[in-house]
């Protein structure tokens, strides 16, 4: 049984006269030590997902189908009190911004004490000592000294030292990393996604990787989800959609990466924006920034078609593919 399965995941916000969905069809799982990666442009659903796996979805929004299984449990129904015991416990999350994890007004260490004190059976003393470990694992300097500090006296990189460091405490099997370098500084970056990295090795635990960033996610994980308009339009193992993307959106993902462009010329874009929930689309919700849409595209939304070892929600990836190897 897979550490963590999400089957058929359909997430739904209500509006004064009906609802849209932000996520549906979604099916993927995880095992211990597994690396990841959630890619798509804001708006895709990505952070929705990260959400819903931890049932932190709030009103209006609501899980409206399918399970998300841990160790063979629905979250998506579980009472809060065994909720609260995995949350944080056995799956955490980071988030973008140090600043909205961390209490201002709290000491570091206050903050670390409390959050053991809500899991386990523990004493300050022993609170403090777990604390000052986990310090030390994200290599945070004097931080004996640190315990003692408030969340607005350390730099960025240092908060989000600290967040990762919290979200070790319980010793997780899963951590839930939402964008965890996109409110940082650019020369610290690298160093936060290693360290993530270095931890999640370390310790044997399962990373889903969340961000927009493709050039980030292709270093660091073996599992790739591509989403778009909250489905995931193409999955497969990292280095084989990196280096041969089936779907035309992630095809035009890796167009745009800087690293693709020649010097001197622009950077490619993809055509258009994401569109928003609200608007009606039938088909694929790609099909207006397609540079291959057909009739079909425009009428009936594609199913997965396996190609490789991936699989890709796209009407003509065979036709696709045949022109290829004629060309
Ligand atoms: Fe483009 Fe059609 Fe494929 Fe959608 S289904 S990505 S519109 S070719």
């Amino acid at each position: 049984m897979p550490l963590l399965q999400v089957k058929n995941l359909e997430v739904s916000f209500a509006l004064r006269n009906g609802s849209v969905k932000a996520l549906q069809d979604i099916n993927f799982s995880v095992e211990r030590g597994d690396r990841i990666g959630i890619v798509g442009e804001s708006g895709a659903g990505k952070s929705v997902l990260g959400f819903s796996i931890l049932n932190l979805i709030s009103r209006p929004g609501s899980i409206t189908n399918g399970e998300v299984l841990f160790e063979g449990r629905n979250l998506a129904n579980l009472p809060a009190e065994e909720l609260r015991n995995i949350r944080g416990n056995r799956i955490s999350m980071i988030f973008q911004d140090p600043m909205m994890t961390l209490n201002p007004v709290l000491t570091i260490g206050t903050q670390m004490i409390e959050c053991l004190k809500a899991h386990r059976q523990i004493t300050d003393e022993n609170a403090r000592k777990i604390a000052i470990q986990k310090l030390q694992q994200v290599y945070i300097p004097s931080p004996e000294t640190r315990l003692d500090q408030y969340p607005h006296e350390l730099s960025g990189g240092m908060r989000q030292r600290i967040v990762i460091a919290i979200s070790l405490l319980m010793d997780p099997e899963i951590i839930i990393a939402d964008e965890p370098t996109t409110a940082l500084d650019v020369t610290i970056q690298a160093e936060i996604m290693e360290l993530i990295l270095e931890l999640c090795e370390r310790n044997d635990v399962a990373l889903i990787m969340i961000t927009h960033d493709l050039g980030v996610i292709s270093q660091i994980t073996k599992q790739l989800f591509v989403m778009y308009a909250g489905r995931i339009i193409e999955q497969g193992p990292t280095k084989e959609i990196i280096n041969d993307a089936q779907h035309p959106y992630t095809q035009g993902l890796i167009n745009a990466l800087p690293q693709m462009t020649v010097r001197g010329e622009r950077l490619q874009q993809i055509r258009g924006s994401m569109p928003s929930l609200n608007d009606s689309l039938t088909g694929c919700a790609f099909n207006p920034r397609c540079d291959h849409a057909e009739d079909i595209c425009t009428e009936t939304l594609p199913s997965y078609t396996a190609s490789g070892g991936c699989k890709v929600a796209c009407h003509l990836v065979e036709k696709m593919k045949n022109q290829e190897v004629l060309s």
